[in-house]
């Protein structure tokens, strides 16, 4: 065979070297993605959860391996998922048709035992989002929104599940057998509207009479996004009271995929969504013709349920993913920035390229060391041993962290992409894009930037929630943080005196500014984490450009 020029450049070809670095950097890959983190690594040591470490490595290995081969896969346009709608005859029966890569990501990531968890331990939340940060490493990968919504189904069910519920439902969930288990999607967002849930207008009819969890109603009308709309139980809110009461009008139902004859539910899917981004994972519109449902707890505490055990779930899912976002872009761009070289020189070795990717790894480790944080109160919570300032804290600081992650995680990854230059926009050549627009979802899901600071807000107003929120901050953040903490906490009490306009415009920077808070005193006392601390603190207050930064940024190379 001839030469082809294109490929057989002699070795000393330029062309050949810049193509052999761009290989050596492929093969710089971690192998697996826990052992080479060592953030997570302390995090799980100074939580005391090492003899899990074993299962952390499994996960670290699958998804730098089989799973990131097999999402990469499944994400290119002719393998997304397709909805089949009629069968030979005629007859209407929607399928959501997924391409093999999609059924072998599954068994990787249910197959680390991430669900299982939940029967395994009763409160295993932080080991659970440990898991949840590595798999997550390989974007949405067409299961992790379903993970967060199957994480919330268990938690609902083992809170509020009748002994009927639990039996059915419950072992399913937690079967991590891809092949044999549910999955779970959750659907509140209407076409009137995701963030004034209050306007819900699906409509619930009592088949019986009793109000109590497990009481049995159909649902009609449509939900206009369905996350896994192919999933084997959805969790649905629907209006059961006079739409004037808003939010406390609304009822939390099971709805199966399959009625308890076996039969399709009444659920018509009308279309899948052509996403930006989690474009593995089918999101479609869903009318429901009086479906079959069952209460979830007392219907008349559906809002209040939904948002305790399911809502805060998924954004707790949702900030460790963005988390994991963030921690992957820094994998592939601190060992590009090893390989790639310019003007005679690796561009890792650049002051500006060091500064990027100490701040990409530095806020990664923040992020991750947040929800952990939040992770082991969520535990506490469970077990009902919360203080009250302890249980105001984390009301406040899981809507401040996932708004704060989703920001982070966008300009990690966009950071990394611009430390990959031209390459970094291109789809094949590393994962970076894909994560990109999965953040993009992960930004607007569960509650948007405006919502969730809204909402931070009328709690603070209405509950007094910050005084909780600082109380817990002024006793976990190192002293020199006491006099930034002190001047905040007197600029909210400001703002909360100040006419809605103003006050919701003064509170965009200073929920960011807490949500800092709440990630640097999560690192306080890691010693591993003191550099990714001290370089968070930029969010706080200008750090002088010094020997010392110099030293910091240099410290948190690869
Ligand atoms: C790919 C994808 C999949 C999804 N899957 C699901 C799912 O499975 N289940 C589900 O229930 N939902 C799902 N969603 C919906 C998602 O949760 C909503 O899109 C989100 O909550 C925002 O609601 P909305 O789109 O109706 O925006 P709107 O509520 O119309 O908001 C539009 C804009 O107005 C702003 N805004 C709204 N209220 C206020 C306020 N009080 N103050 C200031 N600004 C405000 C918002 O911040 C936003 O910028 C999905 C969304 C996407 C993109």
């Amino acid at each position: 065979m001839s030469p082809q020029p294109w490929t057989d450049s002699p070795p000393d070809d330029a062309a050949a070297r810049g193509r052999a670095a761009l290989t050596a950097w492929l093969a710089a890959q971690p192998t697996d993605l826990f052992a080479d983190d060592a953030e997570l690594r302390a995090l799980v040591e100074a939580y005391g959860f090492e003899d899990r470490a074993p299962g952390l490595s499994a996960a670290g290995r699958a998804v730098a391996g089989p799973l990131d081969a097999a999402v990469r896969e499944n994400n290119l346009h002719r393998n997304l998922p397709v909805l089949d709608d009629y069968d030979a005859v005629g007859n209407y029966r929607p399928r959501v048709s997924h391409h093999p890569s999609w059924r072998e990501a599954g068994r990787i990531i249910y197959g680390t035992g991430i669900m299982a968890a939940y029967g395994e331990a009763r409160r295993p939340h932080r080991y659970v989002l440990s898991l949840f940060y590595l798999t997550a490493q390989a974007g949405e990968a067409g299961h992790n929104c379903p993970l967060a919504c199957a994480a919330g189904a268990i938690r609902v069910l083992q809170e509020l599940g009748t002994p009927a519920q639990q039996a059915r439902y419950l072992s399913p969930l937690l079967n991590p057998d891809f092949d044999q288990n549910f999955t779970a999607s959750q659907f509140l967002t209407e076409v009137q509207g995701g963030s004034d849930v209050g306007a819900n207008a699906l409509i619930a009819t009592p088949v019986e009479r009793g109000r109590g969890a497990g009481s049995r109603w159909t649902l009609r009308g449509e939900k206009w996004f369905c996350s896994n709309v192919d999933a084997d139980v959805y969790v649905i809110t629907a209006r059961v009271a006079d739409p004037a009461r808003g939010t406390a009008g609304l009822g939390l139902f099971l709805v199966p995929a399959l009625r308890a004859d076996g039969r399709p539910n009444r659920v018509h899917i009308r279309r899948l969504k052509d996403k930006l981004g989690t474009r593995s994972m089918a999101s479609g519109e869903l009318d429901l013709l009086d479906a079959e449902a069952e209460a979830i707890g007392p219907v008349d505490d559906g809002f209040k349920n939904v948002i305790q055990h399911v809502i805060t779930t998924s954004r707790l899912y949702n900030a460790t993913g963005c988390a994991a976002h963030a921690r992957r872009a820094w994998v592939v761009a601190s060992t590009y920035a090893q390989h790639r070289a310019a003007f005679g020189r690796p561009i890792g070795a650049f002051a500006t390229v060091q500064e990027t990717l100490a701040w990409m790894r530095a806020d990664a480790a923040a992020m991750l060391a947040g929800s952990l944080w939040l992770a082991a109160l969520a535990e506490r919570q469970d077990a009902g041993a919360l203080q009250p300032p302890e249980a105001a804290f984390f009301r406040v600081a899981v809507n401040l962290h996932k708004l704060r992650t989703a920001q982070l995680a966008h300009e990690a990854v966009n950071r990394g992409i611009e430390v990959l230059g031209g390459n970094g926009a291109i789809e094949s050549f590393s994962v970076l894009p894909r994560l990109l627009r999965d953040n993009v979802v992960y930004e607007n899901w569960e509650g948007t930037h405006n919502v969730l600071r809204a909402q931070v807000l009328r709690d603070c107003e209405r509950y007094g929630v910050h005084e909780g929120f600082f109380a817990v901050l002024a006793g976990a953040l190192p002293p020199e943080d006491w006099a930034l903490l002190a001047a905040d906490r007197e600029a909210i009490q400001r703002l909360l005196l100040a006419p809605a306009p103003l006050r919701e415009l003064g509170f965009r920077p200073l929920a960011d500014r807490l949500a800092t808070y709440v990630m640097r005193a999560a690192m306080a006392g890691v010693e591993a984490l003191a550099g990714c601390a001290a370089l968070t603190r930029r969010h706080l207050v200008a750090l002088p450009l010094d020997e010392a930064y110099l030293a910091l940024i240099g410290g948190l190379q690869r």
